[in-house]
């Protein structure tokens, strides 16, 4: 698993700014054709609770 730096601190899988899953999945945001990062999330995303 590459270093990953993640901002998304509400995620569970976050830890000091760092990705800590061991394996994540990026998807296309809205359009199935993506141009700029703003179209693609973090489908491994996990809120803290
Ligand atoms: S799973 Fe996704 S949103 Fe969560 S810390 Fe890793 S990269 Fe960020």
């Amino acid at each position: 698993m590459p270093t990953i730096k993640c901002s998304v601190t509400e995620c569970q899988y976050n830890s000091d700014v760092m990705c800590d899953a061991p394996m994540i999945q990026v998807n296309h945001s809205g359009s199935e054709n993506s141009s700029t990062s703003e179209e693609t999330q973090c489908e491994t995303f996990k809120p803290k609770h």
